[in-house]
């Protein structure tokens, strides 16, 4: 038995069963198996604890799908993979900061325009249709560094991305900070 639960656990984090990305483990093998310069985009969905406290945590679990799935579609040959809960990591294989910088750029306004099409009924709206489809904007906040002569090894550039998406949240959130 606890080999069989060990197992689940390395798989789920290997591979995350709700979006289909891959995990934070898959992640951290990247990272290892690199070289040369790349760049990482931490992204971070905003106030997403008011969004599952409106909607409902399903509704919030459908959510961080269609975020997954415009994070597939970004350019400059990134591969998202999901880090943990709404926090999501995109890895960019020999991108330098500024390429990766417009291809965040990029994402943050394609989901800033994105229409979630959602079937849910808000919770507070008691009597309204439970199968009414409802349309949801939301926004991300996203950290980006790139390596360099300083900043080389996997985790300081992960740090930096993180350290990164701090600055984008206290800037005002919808932003992209390096
Ligand atoms: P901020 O703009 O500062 O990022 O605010 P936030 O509300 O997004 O951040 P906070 O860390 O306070 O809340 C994250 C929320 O994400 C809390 C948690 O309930 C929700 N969450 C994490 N994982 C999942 C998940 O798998 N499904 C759903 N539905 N919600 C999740
Ligand atoms: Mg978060
Ligand atoms: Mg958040």
């Amino acid at each position: 038995v606890i080999a069989g639960v060990l197992q689940d656990s390395y798989r789920m984090a290997f591979h995350d069963e709700l979006t289909g990305l891959p995990g934070r483990r898959a992640l951290n093998e990247r990272l290892m198996g690199l070289d040369g310069h790349y760049a990482v985009a931490m992204v971070d969905v905003d106030h997403f604890k008011l969004f599952n406290d409106s909607w409902g945590h399903d509704v919030g679990d459908q959510v961080l799908k269609l975020v997954a799935s415009r994070l597939r579609r970004v350019g400059g040959g990134g591969r998202a993979y999901r880090y943990g809960g709404e926090e999501f990591t995109i890895v960019f294989p020999g991108l330098r900061l500024p390429e990766a910088l417009a291809h965040a750029e990029a994402l943050r306004s394609d989901i800033e325009r994105y229409r979630f099409e959602l079937r849910a009924r808000r919770r507070e709206r008691r009597g309204s249709d439970p199968a009414q489809a409802h349309s949801a904007t939301l926004t991300v906040s996203i950290g980006v560094a790139g390596t360099s002569d300083w900043l080389d090894a996997p985790a300081a550039v992960m740090h930096a991305a993180d350290a990164a998406l701090y600055r984008a949240k206290h800037g005002g959130r919808n932003r992209v900070a390096h």
